[in-house]
C-alpha cells in the first residue's frame, strides 16, 4: 500500500511541468523557463535595441505586440514547430517567425544565437510591409542575417567557397549558404538604397527590383566578396 502511494506521488510529480516565466517589455513578452533566464534577459536587451531601430531602417511603422517563446530544449521546440506546421528546426540555434507577432526560439548556450530572435523579428517587420514569400527566400534571409548581425565565423571560408557556389536560387541549408547570406545582406546595403532594397523585398526579384539579371547580380557579389578585406 505504502509503495503504491509513493509511486503515485512520484508519477504526479513527474507530470507537473515547470511553468514558463515572463519578461514584459514595452511591446513584447518573453516566455522562458528558469534555466534560460540569461538568454531571456539578453533577448530583452536586443529587443530594446532593435524593436524600433529595424522598422526605422525601412522607414515603416511596426508596433505589433510580439511574443517570444524560448523552448527549453530541441524536443519541445520541434514539437511546437511541428504543431504550428513551421517545418523541422535545423538545430537549437534556429528560430521560427509565425503570423504577425510570434517568435519561437530554443534554449541555447551559444551567445551568437541570441541574435536568432532578432533575425525572426526582422522577418515579422518585412512581412508587415512586403508580405511573406511563402518559401524560404535568399532575399529575405540575407537581409535578416545582416540586420540581426549574425556575423559568420569566417569570411575567408565564404571568400573561398563563393568561387564554386556563385549562383543560388533556392534555399539550401548548407554551411556555405548560411554564412554567405550575411554578406549578401551587407552587399545589398552597401550597394543599393533602402528604397531599392524595399522594392526587392516586395518583388523578390533582382531583375524586377534592381534591373539586373540574377547571374549578373551573383557575379558582382562574388567580385565584391573576393575584394573584401579579411579583418585582422
Ligand atoms: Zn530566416
Amino acid at each position: 500500500m505504502k509503495i503504491s502511494i509513493i509511486l503515485i506521488i512520484i508519477f504526479l510529480l513527474g507530470c507537473q511541468t515547470i511553468p514558463y516565466k515572463n519578461i514584459e517589455g514595452e511591446k513584447w513578452n518573453i516566455q522562458y523557463k528558469d534555466k534560460d533566464y540569461v538568454q531571456a534577459i539578453l533577448v530583452d536587451k536586443l529587443l530594446i535595441e532593435n524593436y524600433y531601430a529595424i522598422p526605422n531602417i525601412f522607414d515603416v511603422k511596426f508596433e505589433n505586440n510580439i511574443k517570444v517563446k524560448i523552448y527549453p530544449n530541441i524536443e519541445d521546440f520541434s514539437i511546437a514547430s511541428n504543431t504550428y506546421k513551421l517545418g523541422k528546426p535545423r538545430n537549437n540555434n534556429s528560430g521560427k517567425a509565425m503570423g504577425e507577432s510570434t517568435i519561437l526560439v530554443c534554449s541555447t548556450t551559444s551567445h551568437n544565437s541570441y541574435n536568432v530572435a532578432i533575425h525572426e523579428y526582422v522577418h515579422l517587420v518585412i512581412k508587415s510591409f512586403a508580405g511573406s514569400p511563402g518559401y524560404t527566400s535568399w532575399i529575405d534571409e540575407s537581409i535578416c542575417y545582416y540586420l540581426s548581425k549574425q556575423i559568420p565565423k569566417s569570411i575567408k571560408y565564404v571568400k573561398e567557397k563563393s568561387k564554386e557556389n556563385n549562383y543560388f536560387k533556392t534555399f539550401e541549408q548548407n554551411d556555405y549558404y548560411i554564412q554567405a547570406l550575411y554578406y549578401i545582406g551587407e552587399y545589398l546595403f552597401e550597394n543599393y538604397s533602402v528604397k531599392e532594397i524595399t522594392k526587392l523585398l516586395k518583388y523578390r526579384s533582382v531583375k524586377r527590383a534592381l534591373n539586373v539579371e540574377e547571374d549578373v547580380f551573383f557575379r558582382s557579389w562574388c567580385t565584391w566578396i573576393e575584394n573584401k578585406e579579411i579583418p585582422t
